[in-house]
């Protein structure tokens, strides 16, 4: 399950803009992941809530965005909404089309206290 360490990588940033900011407790956590980033949602809420225990994040509620995916056909050339990694374009049914959006995860913002 790859959601674990990337949940000790959401930590990190966290206790990086804590050590910044001063801050000492975080409330609530802001992710956003891309469609096409290859991340469980509830894997990792479910790795999220194991690795803030302890942490400055203890109990911290996890709220998750999903971004929409986005890829550009090689058929057609357009830019499509595309799903899944491996989809082909909704307009023309070509591929390959290439991911250029919702491809990431980043914590986008955080309550603190
Ligand atoms: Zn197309």
């Amino acid at each position: 399950m790859h959601e674990m360490s990337l949940a000790d990588g959401v930590l990190q940033v966290i206790e990086d803009n804590a050590k910044i900011n001063g801050y000492s407790r975080v409330r609530k956590v802001w992710l956003e992941i891309g469609e096409l980033a290859g991340v469980e949602v509830e894997a990792m809420r479910f790795c999220f809530d194991s690795v803030v225990k302890g942490t400055l994040a203890d109990g911290a509620r996890l709220e998750i965005i999903v971004t929409q995916g986005e890829g550009h056909c090689f058929g057609c050339g357009k830019t499509v909404p595309i799903q899944l990694r491996y989809d082909p374009c909704p307009l023309c049914g070509g591929y390959p089309v290439e991911p250029t959006g919702g491809l990431e995860m980043r914590v986008k913002e955080l309550e603190v206290e």
